[in-house]
């Protein structure tokens, strides 16, 4: 593995990463790796950024990043058949190889804010949080709209400066800003794509990463809001189920689930 920079980095040997493509600056790693996957890329490509310039999040809100200072890249799957099973699993386990590569590299533990971001909780009683990446997956359909790949997308906030932070969002948080030291790009992605690779073969096998994903949701048991076009719903984060949806315990007891679409989970109280 070479510790210089992106623009040189390359996997040798697995499934993940020998196609490797570097841009100082793109529109977004998400829309060159579903081109490529039109145009036929196998499974295992990775694009990586140091700049978009239309890095984008859930339905198309702004996914910002000073130039140099993040890890913005896109890795294109091509899930088996049934897809839909497939590509929400892949969703979780690039979630899990997070977590995983981030506490790895950084020493910083991580939780997975449902249903596509990856947070740190301040150790404050305040019910703190910050958001240090963020993950988009997208469903690249042939002509015909058969599902053909996915391809899933991370902003990672890796050596964003303490005062770049406010600027991206109220609640940015950075790996650099909790270590209090550069962290490399170039180690976190190479220690992120071996858990992917390890993780996508055990999926492929058979195991299920839903029960590593419950046990690494973000204020699993306590209270939350969930936030949709029509207003928000309280209620205590009691599970992830077999279809990845959020189960609310409601404050009568019943409990309602919630599949993923524009909806934000936030802690709450009551
Ligand atoms: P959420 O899941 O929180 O509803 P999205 O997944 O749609 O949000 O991500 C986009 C949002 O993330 C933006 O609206 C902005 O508030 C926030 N954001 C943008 N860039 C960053 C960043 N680098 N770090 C943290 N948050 C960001």
């Amino acid at each position: 593995m070479n510790q210089q920079g992106l623009e040189i980095y390359q996997r040798t040997a697995g499934r993940f990463g020998r196609e490797f493509r570097y841009f100082r600056e793109v529109g977004s790693t998400n829309d060159v790796a579903i081109a490529a996957a039109r145009s036929g890329a196998a499974e295992g490509l990775v694009v990586v950024a140091d700049r978009q310039s239309a890095g984008r999040g859930r339905l198309q809100r702004r996914w910002e990043a000073p130039v140099g200072s993040s890890l913005l890249m896109s890795l294109l799957f091509r899930p088996p058949e049934p897809f839909v099973f497939f590509a929400g699993r892949v969703t979780m386990l690039c979630g899990l190889s997070l977590v995983a590569a981030v506490s790895e590299v950084s020493g910083v533990a991580t939780w997975l804010k449902w249903p596509n971001d990856l947070i740190y909780e301040t150790a404050d009683a305040s019910g703190g949080w910050l958001k240090l990446a963020g993950m988009l997956s997208e469903v690249v359909l042939s002509d015909a709209g058969q599902p053909v790949a996915l391809v899933v997308g991370l902003g990672v906030n890796v050596n964003v400066a303490a005062g770049d932070l406010p600027a991206l969002a109220p609640n940015a948080g950075s790996l650099s800003s909790l270590t209090g030291t550069e962290v490399s790009r170039v180690h976190l992605l190479d220690t992120f794509l071996g858990e992917i690779e390890s993780r996508y073969a055990d999926l492929l096998c058979g195991a299920d990463p839903v029960p590593a994903w419950r046990e690494r949701l973000a204020w699993l048991g306590r209270p939350v809001v969930v936030q949709g076009a029509d207003g928000i719903i309280q209620g205590i984060a009691e599970d992830i189920d077999v279809e990845g949806a959020l189960v609310l315990r409601l404050p009568d007891g019943e409990t309602r689930r919630f599949l993923v679409g524009d909806l934000s989970l936030r802690p709450g109280s009551y």
